[in-house]
């Protein structure tokens, strides 16, 4: 199909502009690595004005003091939008990140309804009264933390960007968006959308540019309050040393080495295909993957060989073809990894099931494809069994009782995300209680909802996004003590 190169600009101040230095990155379509549109690449310069922007919009009192109930209507209005415009966001989705056009669309969803739960929680953001010695009213305020940073990577453009914006904004913080320079076009076009919605001039601004110099000036800017962190561990522990230095609120959501347990007494059908998709879905590029699948001996084999049989008719394509049941890597250097990963885990002794090269298919050289891959006899030492591969890359190990596959399943620098298979509500609850991960799910895999906190343990993050309670990280509380005698 042919796509129409737009060169786009971004969003400062209220104003479509151009960078500073007047250059553009090339944005490439993953499948087939041609260009599909040029955005503005922000200069330092530029992070500043969009935060001198966002730090004007919050001093003019407009937004912060606007009645709570008018900013969630706004956000209403904003959902309704996204949702208007959800055929367009999945498309450029697809074409950006390489996901499926049936992912992108839930994708969209999602982010939809994180506006929409947000929305109704704008006028819901209470204070207290606390009793105190008496003749005194003692009341706490909760204020919008201020100018708010939302770091985003290119996994899931277009839900990570909302699952932050969301909040921040109904709390009536005024917002900096910086999206991956891989994949910035619908973190762009939810900007447009803010306006539409009628977010005041200044309140939204996103900057198209490097980690390396938009990133890290946003992060070190002593004029943000709270910096929203969404990416690897390797780059969170940066921003974290940035935001020390100004005594900046951070919150970091990074990556995960997730596992997968499958006890004898499951759905062995359903956990089959649960541990298909939790691997290859987006290429296996999720921070919640169940990259590391634990299989109970007595299942073992039967499991392993219908989950290969199942992985080898899966049909690889460019995500906006229907027929497609596994797109590309996201870029040539993310193939490069995936690859250089496959040969370290083959070298270091892991039994290689199926896959682990580039296709061959002659329609997919062009683009950035790895075969969906198998390996069995995984330890926790081998790099396939302790890095984060971030590819559609499986690691399979077998387990005979609940201590061992606990002890197996937490022995992991990451803890953000678990899942276990099983029909016995108690074997369920304990793993569930000694899994050290922020999220478990159970005979279900990839699940979340904008109304479930979400967020890792150990190296996978601090704090979490979603649900109620995740407005705390985004107003600041103050007492308020009056002396009635
Ligand atoms: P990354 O850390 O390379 O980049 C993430 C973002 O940080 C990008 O926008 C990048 O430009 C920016 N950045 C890079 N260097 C920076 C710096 N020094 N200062 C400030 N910003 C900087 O991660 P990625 O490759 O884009 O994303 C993949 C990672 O994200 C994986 O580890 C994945 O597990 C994690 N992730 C976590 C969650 C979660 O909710 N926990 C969700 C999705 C992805």
């Amino acid at each position: 199909m042919t796509v129409q190169i737009q060169k786009l600009k971004m969003l400062v101040a209220g104003e479509w502009r151009e960078s500073s230095s007047g250059s553009f990155s090339s944005i490439v379509d993953p499948s087939n690595n041609q260009v599909i549109a040029e955005v503005p690449k922000a200069s330092r310069e530029d992070a500043e004005a969009a935060v001198e922007s966002a730090r004007h919009a919050f001093d003019s009192p407009e937004w912060r003091d606007m009645d709570p109930s008018k900013r969630g209507r706004i956000l209403i209005k904003l959902t309704g939008l996204v949702r208007e415009n959800s055929e367009e966001l999945a498309r450029l989705e697809t074409l950006n990140e390489g996901k499926l056009l049936r992912e992108s669309k839930g994708d969209v969803a999602w982010a939809a309804r994180t506006f929409e739960y947000f929305a109704g929680l704008a006028d819901k953001i209470e204070g207290e009264t606390i009793p105190v010695p008496p003749k005194r009213l003692n009341y706490t305020l909760r204020e919008p933390l201020g100018v708010t940073v939302h770091i985003v990577p290119w996994n899931y453009p277009i839900a990570l960007a909302s699952r932050s914006m969301a909040p921040a904004l109904a709390a009536g913080n005024t917002i900096v968006v910086k999206p991956s320079e891989t994949t910035p076009l619908t973190a762009l076009k939810l900007g447009e959308l803010a306006t539409k919605a009628g977010v005041p001039k200044g309140v939204v601004n996103v900057v198209t540019g490097s980690g390396a110099e938009v990133g890290s000036e946003l992060v070190s800017n002593p004029d943000v309050d709270g910096i929203i962190f969404t990416g690897s561990a390797e780059t969170g522990k940066q921003v974290m040393q940035a935001a020390a230095r100004n005594v900046t609120h951070v919150l970091l959501e990074l990556g995960g080495k997730n596992p997968h347990i499958v006890f004898p007494d499951a759905d062995l059908s359903k956990a089959v295909r649960s541990v298909k998709d939790g691997i290859f879905t987006n290429a296996g590029q999720m921070c919640w993957a169940g990259s590391r699948a634990f299989i109970h001996e007595s299942i073992y084999n039967n499991f392993v060989n219908e989950l290969v049989a199942k992985t080898k008719v899966m049909r690889l394509g460019p995500g906006i073809e229907e027929t497609t049941e596994m797109g590309p890597v996201v870029s040539k250097a993310r193939q490069e990894t995936v690859l250089g990963y496959i040969k370290d885990g083959v070298a270091e002794g892991a039994k290689l099931l199926y896959g682990g090269k580039r296709p061959s298919d002659p329609k997919l050289q062009q683009g950035n494809f790895v075969e969906p891959t198998i390996f069995e006899d995984v330890t926790g030492e081998m790099k396939v069994g302790c890095d984060e591969i971030f590819g559609p890359v499986l690691s399979i190990t077998k387990f005979q009782t609940v201590e061992e596959v606990v002890s197996m399943a937490n022995e992991t620098d990451y803890g953000l995300y678990g899942g276990l298979w099983t029909s016995n509500l108690k074997t369920a609850h304990d793993v569930a209680s000694k899994l050290q991960v922020g999220v478990v799910a159970i005979n279900e895999y990839l699940v979340t909802f904008p109304q479930t906190p979400f967020g890792g343990f150990k190296e996978s993050g601090i704090g979490f996004e979603q649900g109620i309670r995740s407005l705390q990280y985004y107003t600041r509380t103050k007492n308020v003590s009056v002396n009635l005698a």
